[in-house]
């Protein structure tokens, strides 16, 4: 089935992949350095050598629940997180939601989901998540994400000093009922720990 390309990103072994509209995610050139093949790099480069679609085999072996169950993950990133449209909440989580933060935060239900959200975004106001793939199986989605963001407000008893951060995490969720019933995220909290304080420490 052809699917939309909705955007690019390396991934850990630094190959391209393309994001699809589907959710799923293809490789489209392994193995760096792409001297040889630069259109790789170039986003009108892979306009002209792919064109706007691909074809997407992992669609026609996936039955739709798995499709929605995907989709509900991206529009948690995308829309609760990124966009900060936190009036989509109730349409997205179950009212019992259950939710465990990178930063240890443990919480259940739409308003302590909401307060952490806003406590988050206020320590890093551009805080963006990127999806780098998703598994989906029975009623869970796991998801590897990347996570940037400019350190603005005191966190992990670090005082801000403005410096940029990227950090790898991984969410597991489960669904239910057409909308998502817990969120776990676990990241690589070391390192991000390690990047804030090398930042504010002159
Ligand atoms: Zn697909």
């Amino acid at each position: 089935m052809k699917q939309r390309i909705v955007g690019f990103h390396q991934d850990e072994f630094g190959d391209w992949v393309a994001e699809l509209s589907c959710n799923h995610q293809q490789h489209v050139r392994h193995q760096p350095p792409f001297q040889l093949r630069p259109w790789v790099i170039s986003e009108q480069g892979r306009r002209q050598q792919l064109g706007a679609e691909l074809e997407c085999s992992k669609c026609d072996r996936e039955p739709d629940y798995l499709h929605e169950n995907r989709s509900l993950v991206r529009r948690y990133y995308d829309e609760l997180w990124n966009q900060r449209q936190l009036n989509q909440v109730s349409e997205l989580l179950a009212s019992d939601f259950r939710f465990r933060g990178w930063t240890g935060f443990v919480a259940q239900g739409h308003a302590a989901f909401r307060d952490y959200v806003e406590q988050i975004r206020t320590a890093f106001p551009d805080l963006h998540y990127q999806v780098e793939w998703m598994l989906a199986e029975d009623n869970r989605v796991v998801a590897r994400v990347n996570c940037t963001g400019t350190h603005r407000a005191k966190i992990f008893g670090i005082e801000p000093a403005g410096g940029h951060f990227s950090c790898v995490l991984f969410d597991t969720f489960t669904v239910g009922g057409h909308k998502l019933k817990s969120a776990w995220a676990i990241a690589d909290r070391h390192e991000l720990i390690c990047q804030l304080k090398a930042i504010s420490t002159p």
